[in-house]
């Protein structure tokens, strides 16, 4: 159990979490839309306490991921980190209003209650203790924008902080929804769109002309192959399920009649690897086989090309220690000791490609993110709290 050393403040830190919650929710900000008005938000709240900050924007200046420290310019620090935007509700069966939490039976309802504004809530509730507090060791606050369409944002934000102080932070807390489980580990991915280009022609010319739509059915068993190569090369990982990395396509798309020879066909398809395949080498070998067939089908129809785009930056995976200190050191926070790994893509990675020691851990359910009607139970949301007051009382 935590150690809660005043309870009616615990119960009040918890009530203004919940507060901020329901501010939160009401910006219905999905991943790829601007965020500015919930980062405005953000930033009032922060100017109210008097905590500086930074911005961190895309290219076009619609978006940005903010970053703040309260608490001393030394080394060692202890970075908090969230996204902003939420998954679409369209087509799922609401039974009350998506972006206007309500309270019912111990769950706050809405969308992003557990993935994972609850978690920011429980940052930014906390913040006046925070600064009340007399850290020794500083706490940072790192919230970003497009998590839910590829994690665009994270490594930029885990650079900034890193560039943006003069001292150097040590632990990234990333608070996806896991219960408050420390998790180390975490898939890598990608998701490309791979288009080949051909010309037209009879369909009876099939055997000198060079059909799209039979190169993508190529390119399709090729992933299949390369999939099973890996699982059969042993390296499995039992904390993930399935325990191998997974190549798969999603949608296959091309022709225009049974007797034209297709000029134009589609794959879209993902990856999701263990931590001990090489995402990006893999996508290398793909693109060495594809450069093998434009060579060969270029001999029969000179125009003839595949391409290949990133739907977003490769995501990489985490692969923390579990003896590592921040595991150590986020476990004596929560009353959970176990220690797991995630199937689904985070920026966890991000930061500890940039050099944070990083795990996930937060308060409410993965099982409740994405659905319909999702909510983070009340007592996640005082775990959340009792976590951030733990952290206080550790770094003071
Ligand atoms: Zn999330």
């Amino acid at each position: 159990m935590i150690e809660i050393s005043n309870p009616a403040k615990l119960a009040a830190l918890k009530a203004n979490a919940q507060t901020i919650l329901g501010k939160l929710i009401a910006f219905p900000i999905l991943g790829g839309e601007s965020n500015s008005s919930i980062v405005d938000w953000i930033e009032n709240y922060l100017n109210a306490h008097g905590v500086t900050f930074y911005n961190v924007p895309n290219e076009d200046g619609n978006k940005r991921s903010i970053h703040c420290r309260i608490g001393p310019a030394v080394d060692g620090g202890v970075v908090l980190s969230g996204h902003t935007d939420v998954v679409p509700v369209a087509g799922q069966d609401w039974h009350s209003d998506p972006f206007d939490m309500i309270e019912k039976e111990g769950k706050l309802y809405g969308r992003g209650t557990c993935d994972m504004k609850g978690f920011i809530a429980c940052c930014l509730a906390c913040l006046p203790e925070m600064i009340a507090a007399n850290l020794k060791k500083p706490i940072y606050f790192a919230f970003s924008y497009d998590e839910e369409i590829g994690c665009w944002a994270g490594h930029a934000l885990a650079k900034s902080i890193m560039n943006s102080y003069p001292e150097k932070p040590r632990f990234a807390i990333i608070g996806e929804p896991s219960e408050m489980e420390v998790i180390t580990g975490q898939k890598g991915m990608g998701t490309l769109e791979t288009t080949i280009t051909s010309r037209g022609a009879h369909s009876s010319k099939i055997y000198t002309e060079a059909s799209a739509v039979h190169e993508g059915a190529k390119i399709v068993v090729w992933l299949e192959n390369r999939m099973e190569e890996l699982i059969r090369s042993g390296k499995s990982d039992e904390r993930f399920n399935p325990p191998h990395s997974t190549l798969h396509v999603g949608m296959f798309n091309g022709g225009i009649a049974h007797n034209i020879v297709a000029d134009k066909c589609t794959v879209i398809w993902d990856l999701r690897t263990i931590p001990r395949d090489n995402l990006a080498e893999i996508v290398k070998e793909f693109s060495v086989y594809c450069s093998e067939r434009i060579a060969i089908m270029r001999k029969k129809v000179p125009e003839f090309n595949i391409t290949s785009k990133e739907r977003f930056p490769l995501v990489v995976p985490l692969d923390t220690d579990t003896e590592a200190p921040v595991v150590k050191f986020v476990q004596q926070l929560t009353d959970r000791k176990t220690i797991n790994a995630v199937s689904f893509a985070s920026e966890a990675g991000q930061f500890a490609a940039e050099g944070f020691e990083a795990v996930i851990c937060g308060p409410g359910s993965i099982e409740q993110a994405h659905r319909a009607n999702e909510f983070i139970e009340v007592g996640q949301m005082e775990k959340g709290v009792a976590f951030m007051q733990k952290l206080i009382r550790q770094l003071s």
